[in-house]
């Protein structure tokens, strides 16, 4: 077995033992591979080892690798600029990072010119940095009715990325934040408005994820080896 499946494999046991701790179902996670600056060749051995989603951070890397990529959904997980949007249809099942409402009003409205409707999460900034990207948890319940209203999206879920830190267990509180928002907007029963996806954790943190409620991790180093 080549390394890639081998970590595929160690990976999903480490989900499952993750899942059982606080009584989840293992199924109830999507492995996400994270394939920036990851040859496709690397990426069609994930995928023939069981990956079926991979997450890409850029529209262009997308683009080029998507001809030679073996049948697979693709994932916007990285910052979407609002001149970029036109290429995501037929690229992309779902974006992962929508993180303002002028984001989410371009997505409808091409969407809808177009009579697509585009799977999104929103990204929430948990943590407050400024460097990162995101609704402030504060923000984003005042817009999420008139993004209920937007017919060319389907709002699915939330996402975030907390601070880097070599100490999984750091993430945790931000993972909480994520689960409780979520908790919450569902509660207030908003029209057009579904939480049933939680985006969250990465190589470093992913079981302290799937133990605060993940139901996507997007796992990259972990899976291919540290990026060049
Ligand atoms: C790169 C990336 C990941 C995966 O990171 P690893 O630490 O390599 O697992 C996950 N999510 C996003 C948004 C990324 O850019």
């Amino acid at each position: 077995m080549s390394d890639i499946t081998i970590n595929i494999k160690e990976i999903r046991n480490r989900i499952g033992e993750a899942a059982n701790r606080v009584g989840r179902n293992p199924l109830s996670v999507k492995l996400v591979a994270a394939t920036k600056t990851v040859a496709v060749s690397s990426i069609n051995e994930a995928i023939e080892a069981g990956i079926d989603i991979i997450g890409e951070n850029r529209i262009q890397e997308a683009r080029d690798k998507a001809p030679e990529l073996n049948k697979v959904s693709c994932h916007l997980i990285g910052h979407l600029q609002k001149n970029k949007v036109k290429y995501i249809f037929g690229l992309f099942d779902m974006v992962h990072s929508v993180d303002s409402p002028e984001l989410a009003a371009e997505i409808n409205r091409q969407a809808i010119a177009k009579g697509k409707r585009m799977d999104i999460l929103l990204q929430v900034n948990v943590s407050g940095e400024e460097s990162k990207f995101g609704f402030d948890e504060k923000n984003l319940l005042p817009d999420l009715s008139e993004i209920g209203k937007m017919e060319g999206i389907a709002v699915k879920g939330l996402m975030t990325i907390p601070p880097y830190s070599d100490e999984p267990n750091d993430s945790r509180p931000f993972f909480k934040r994520l689960s409780a928002l979520r908790k919450k907007i569902q509660a207030m029963g908003i029209e057009g408005i579904e939480m049933g996806e939680l985006s969250m954790g990465m190589s470093n943190d992913f079981e302290v994820a799937v133990e605060e409620g993940a139901t996507m991790v997007r796992v990259g180093s972990a899976i291919f080896g540290r990026r060049q």
